[in-house]
């Protein structure tokens, strides 16, 4: 597989030639259902009806929901669609579709149909996707609902068109099965708590928004590699491989020149990504070899999700042109960089303000410190919560190793900025340390301008106008940590609030309301702020003398789902209710155990089919060699008794270690709840994985390359 595998790979020639339109500008959401094809395929009265349900969240009457579907069906079918799909995230983590026609037998004729029912709501039979025991399988309803916030679009294949329709995904009594209708929930809640905010600075204010952008990293494999390694099909990184000579020690790859075929696949999933309105706009290396990353604008948080989602898909699609196989995998290689999601957030009001960044007035800037320290204190109490909104099981390899942020939930905000907070604190008294001045908040925006701290070691790093959460897996649907943060902070700001507008109700000055309970929230929420390395051993001990959370594993992190702070967070305000948490909690460890089950299984396959037997070969090859030696009475040298010894020893390693961790599973399996499940797998299966690993590894380096089945990470990683 190996030897046929790096043929085919040298044997490529690029045979890229895209030939169809390249005007971005053109193509720019010509695929997508947007206001301009609105205007154009709908009555005026359909087309103001969904407008306003976008900008106010009213809902649309069936008798508009059957002009809009009757308008969108005549777009989809211009565009060439053949078929339609409410579009939706259960929570696999993947997106889900169930493809009907437009067209219907009719009198011997076909004739194309799409009414309001199917446009509104539908009823897929979606029973085996996971729900946490929310639903009964006697009782397996599950309904589709069209979200009319995030536009429908096509889909295309190379054969055929697919109408896409956003919709949330929830059971016969309501509960969301999805990420969606939580995230929708949260940007309610997140808009009045704000809205609510902005009367006491900015009276023109009716509603606050969510921006959301998603810096994307992952890995490109040419798809011959990938399909000669077992443990990318099944498990999406390799469980075994030695590490090359050169990894990114050299720091030549990032930011380097992309290699052409690679730029190939980054030009055409731009014009996919274009088609489809997503705002695809920065494209690079990143630091480890085979790694690159792209960003778009940001966009409202629903939307910026979902275009996350489709992202997703897509540059799955896109690499399959270029024989190339996307890994999103948080760590696909040992020893080099994994992939992570920055998920870009901030604040914005519908009068264009954004809320994280101050203002030229001392109004505006104390509504920024208003925002920007709730923020915080909402990071310091959802800490857990917002750990375990990140939590997987592929998510585990990346925090805390190798240019990852630690599983400690912490902020940096600058040297400048602490200087401001500090000189806040102490009413102006504290000074710059750069150039003993003294700086008080009325000085940020100049601050901030040039601003050129950054900590890329900070799990929830301030740069400049928004927070950026560096912690969330490069697999993972930003939904769920998105969902945590908007309800973490909304809540923050509600308690705020009603502290505020109770002393402003004894007699206090609003101003001064607001900067003493500023001061208190700060105090009580300094200890989630560090502006070190995050990667240091100093960190862990200084964040557990703090009292900090560092749980560094899924299976113990996911019980902040169900703590007290997620009562108060999500079930209080409408997000949750405890049956849906508890359904989550559940789902997430299910997930962890089958993860983990399935790479102790590959693994168990790869170590007894795949490194076990060229592993003997090459050990009797040498023991008849020294046979033969011996026989014709030639001295034997000590390299090969040595070789022998080495890889004999290795081989006995490898299977018995890989014999218990085999017993290890079956007995995790007999756990009969959920949670002592994922921990007896994190520790007694997922724990030996590497042991097992370092004995393959040896055995890599010392058996002749000839007859190794594995494709190596040099070639992986260098070979295209
Ligand atoms: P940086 O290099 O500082 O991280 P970039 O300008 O490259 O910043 O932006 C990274 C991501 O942050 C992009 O997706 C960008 O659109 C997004 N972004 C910029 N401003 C905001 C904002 N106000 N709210 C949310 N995301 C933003
Ligand atoms: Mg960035």
């Amino acid at each position: 597989m190996r030897r046929e595998a790096l043929k085919t790979v040298l044997s490529r020639k690029n045979k890229f030639s895209y030939k169809g339109d390249v005007s971005f500008t053109k193509l720019y959401n010509s695929n997508v259902f947007d206001d301009l094809a609105m205007r154009d395929f709908l009555s005026k009265e359909a087309y103001e009806s969904v407008s306003k349900s976008v900008k106010e969240g009213q809902t649309i009457n069936r008798k508009m929901a059957e002009h809009v579907a009757s308008g969108m069906k005549q777009w989809a079918l211009s565009k060439g669609a053949s078929h339609y799909t409410h579009w939706f995230q259960p929570l696999t983590g993947s997106t889900a579709e169930k493809h009907d026609s437009f067209w219907e037998p009719s009198n011997g004729k076909a004739v194309e149909k799409f009414s309001a029912n199917a446009l509104v709501q539908q009823e897929p039979d979606a029973s085996s996707l996971p729900n946490g025991g929310l639903r009964n399988t006697f009782e397996a309803r599950g309904y589709t609902a069209w979200d009319p916030s995030s536009p429908a679009f096509i889909h295309e294949n190379t054969t055929g068109r697919t109408l896409c329709i956003p919709t949330v995904f929830v059971s016969y009594n309501g509960e969301a099965l999805d990420y969606k209708a939580p995230l929708l929930k949260s940007i309610s809640l997140i808009d009045k708590a704000t809205t609510d905010i902005c009367k006491y600075f900015l009276k023109k204010v009716t509603s606050c928004s969510v921006s959301l952008g998603i810096e994307q990293e992952y890995f490109l494999v040419d798809e011959a590699m990938f399909n000669a390694r077992p443990d990318l099909v099944m498990c999406g990184r390799t469980l075994l491989g030695h590490a090359p000579a050169k990894g990114q020690q050299m720091d030549d790859h990032y930011f380097g020149a992309i290699p052409d075929r690679v730029f190939n696949y980054m030009f055409e999933l731009e014009i996919e990504a274009a088609k489809l309105g997503i705002p695809l706009k920065t494209r690079h290396n990143e630091v480890a070899p085979g790694q690159y990353e792209c960003a778009p604008m940001f966009e409202d948080v629903n939307l910026a999700v979902d275009h996350n989602q489709l992202l997703m898909d897509i540059m799955d699609q896109v690499a399959c042109k270029h024989h190339f196989k996307v890994l999103l995998h948080e760590k696909p290689f040992a020893g080099i960089n994994g992939s992570g999601k920055h998920n870009n957030w901030s604040l914005l009001t519908n009068t264009g303000v954004n809320l994280l960044s101050p203002g030229n007035d001392p109004n505006s800037n104390l509504l920024f410190l208003t925002i920007f320290i709730n923020t915080i204190k909402a990071l310091h109490d959802n800490a857990d919560i917002i750990r375990a909104s990140i939590a997987s099981a592929s998510n585990d390899h990346r925090l805390g190793a190798n240019e990852a942020p630690p599983a400690i939930i912490s902020a940096f905000i600058g040297s400048k900025l602490t200087d401001v907070l500090n000189a806040f604190l102490e009413d102006g008294k504290a000074s710059d340390k750069d150039d003993k001045k003294s700086i008080n908040i009325d000085q940020i925006p100049e601050i901030l301008r040039d601003n050129t701290d950054r900590n890329r070691t900070s799990p929830f790093a301030f740069t400049g106008n928004k927070f950026e959460l560096r912690a969330v897996g490069s697999s993972t649907n930003s939904a769920q940590p998105m969902t945590a943060l908007n309800s973490a902070v909304a809540n923050q700001l509600i308690i705020f609030k009603t502290a505020v507008d109770k002393a402003i109700a004894q007699g206090t000055d609003q101003k001064a309301a607001i900067v003493k309970e500023l001061k208190d929230v700060l105090r009580s929420a300094q200890n989630v702020l560090f502006e070190g390395n995050n990667y240091s051993e100093e960190w862990a001990k200084e964040a557990e003398k703090r009292g900090l959370g560092n749980v560094k594993n899924t299976a113990e992190a996911l019980r902040a789902y169900i703590g007290k702070q997620a009562i108060e967070t999500f079930v209080n305000n409408g997000i949750f209710t405890k049956e849906e948490l508890h359904a989550r909690f559940e789902i997430m460890l299910e997930e962890y155990i089958k993860k983990i089950q399935i790479e102790g299984r590959v693994l168990g396959d790869l170590v007894y089919t795949y490194i076990i037997p060229p592993s003997i070969e090459y050990l009797s090859t040498l023991a008849l060699n020294v046979k033969a030696l011996k026989d014709a009475g030639l001295p034997v040298g000590e390299t090969q008794s040595d070789l022998i010894k080495q890889i004999s020893a290795h081989i006995d390693a490898a299977k018995s270690k890989t014999d218990k961790m085999v017993d290890a599973r079956k007995k995790a399996n007999n756990d009969t709840d959920t949670e002592k499940m994922a921990i007896a797998y994190h520790y007694t299966v997922k724990e030996t994985f590497d042991d097992i690993r370092y004995h393959v590894d040896k055995l890599e380096q010392l058996v002749d390359d000839k007859i190794w089945e594995l494709p190596k990470y040099r070639e992986l990683l260098f070979t295209k």
